[in-house]
């Protein structure tokens, strides 16, 4: 391929994904919109008008934002790559380090830092103009700036020695780099798993064993019932940061712990409680959990290999507006993968949709068999409510962005399984 053809591709698919996602987002606004002056009948009993409008305000909100913040990552995107950013950034950064694992470490962190600056303004917007204005943010900046200072830290902890490592692999390991990468990789991932819960995630919230003594007799006996065993049920304190609940296990093998966000513990009944875990040990015991890793290990391997291939394409670097003789290409051929490959990649997220979807009606399918459906619709009323989630999505744009199919479709399954 010529370096000219690959730009015109780049730029047909950047085309292509900016105005899908535009149009996906009108779509949603005037979808919502029309719907907003009535509450779906399946809801009508028990969800008020205001509420249901407060949900479309909300929902409206976050997608004109998501549409200002699109607009925004597109031009930076094209001022990396055709525009020469990086180009400008790589001769910076090696005028400081010169050649070698310097620079190529070098590369990645600066790019790093710039595009998480870049960021910055627009998760603080998120979360203390929108999140404040609809009563769903508990954080206060020193918070949002601590975390931001953690986070940072973790990655330069964590991330940099894994991306060393991979650097290293791609100088040194020949042409099957990319394979050696992917089993560092997949072993890295496997050992997140076990830190995240135990290690990571503590620093950032606390965990303290779920006290209710009751609610405890009645989640080990669901626990018994469908045959998990679980380090222990854990109550997280979500509510130093959103409104929003959440309950969900993380771990695996003898290391799986069960949290529920305080948030959640507050608003649902003992018996709504126990059919939301239900649903979650539904998505352990249907072995959900351990064909979404399978299939994102595969995917990272193809992935992988395509960098492989990449990597030796002049017209990959020249196309995308980059000198890869400029202090070597490892480092270049990382970044310029992660930013390109979602513009190829976005027009596919219906099919993760479709796979996750399936799994969702089987995990609320367990639920209903292992603890109730009622008690599970009742439960899901409730979270719409309280996150203000729409209960009318636009279909198409539903099958865009959303890994759960819509409120009215899961209950009206449900209630179709209950009667
Ligand atoms: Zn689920």
């Amino acid at each position: 391929m010529s370096s000219l053809a690959f730009s015109i591709l780049f730029i047909i698919f950047f085309l292509l994904t900016l105005s899908l996602r535009f149009w996906l987002a009108n779509r949603q606004i005037r979808h919502v919109l029309a719907h907003q002056d009535k509450v779906p009948a399946e809801f009508s009993p028990k969800i008020g008008l205001d509420a249901h409008q407060k949900a479309a305000a909300y929902t409206i909100a976050k997608t004109k934002f998501g549409v200002a913040s699109l607009f925004f990552s597109s031009a930076v995107l094209i001022g990396f790559t055709l525009m020469g950013g990086l180009q400008w950034l790589a001769a910076q950064v090696l005028g400081l380090t010169g050649p070698g694992m310097a620079y190529q470490l070098g590369l990645v962190i600066a790019f790093g830092l710039v595009s998480g600056l870049l960021d910055l303004p627009f998760d603080y917007y998120r979360q203390f103009v929108i999140e404040q204005k609809f009563g769903f943010n508990k954080m206060t900046p020193g918070l949002f700036f601590a975390d931001l200072a953690k986070g940072l830290l973790l990655g330069a902890l964590i991330g940099l020695p894994l991306v060393w490592v991979v650097l290293a692999l791609m100088h040194k390991a020949g042409s099957l780099w990319w394979l050696y990468a992917w089993l560092v990789w997949s072993g890295f991932q496997l050992l997140m798993m076990v830190l995240y819960p135990t290690v990571i995630a503590p620093l950032f919230n606390k965990f303290t064993p779920l006290a209710d003594e009751s609610l405890k007799a009645r989640i080990e006996g669901l626990m018994a019932r469908v045959g998990f065993a679980s380090k222990g049920l854990f109550v997280m304190d979500g509510s130093k940061r959103s409104a929003h609940g959440n309950a969900y296990f993380s771990g695996f093998g003898a290391n799986k712990r069960i949290v529920f966000f305080d948030t959640l513990l507050e608003r649902l009944a003992p018996q709504e409680i126990e059919a939301v875990l239900a649903h979650e040990l539904g998505h352990f015991k249907l072995k959900h959990i351990i064909k979404r890793i399978a299939l994102m290990f595969a995917i990272s391997l193809a992935f992988l290999a395509l960098l492989g291939y990449l990597k030796n394409q002049l017209w990959f670097y020249t196309g995308l507006g980059v000198d890869p003789l400029l202090g070597g290409s490892d480092a270049m051929a990382l970044i310029l993968f992660m930013l390109v490959l979602p513009v190829f990649t976005f027009v596919l997220s219906p099919l993760s949709s479709i796979t996750s979807r399936k799994h969702e009606f089987e995990a609320d399918a367990f639920a209903a068999t292992h603890a109730s459906g009622a008690d599970l619709v009742s439960a899901l009323v409730k979270m719409y409510e309280d996150n203000a989630s729409t209960l009318t999505p636009d279909p198409l744009h539903s099958a865009f962005y959303d890994s759960h199919p819509p409120a009215s479709v899961r209950i009206a399954q449900l209630n179709l399984a209950g009667a």
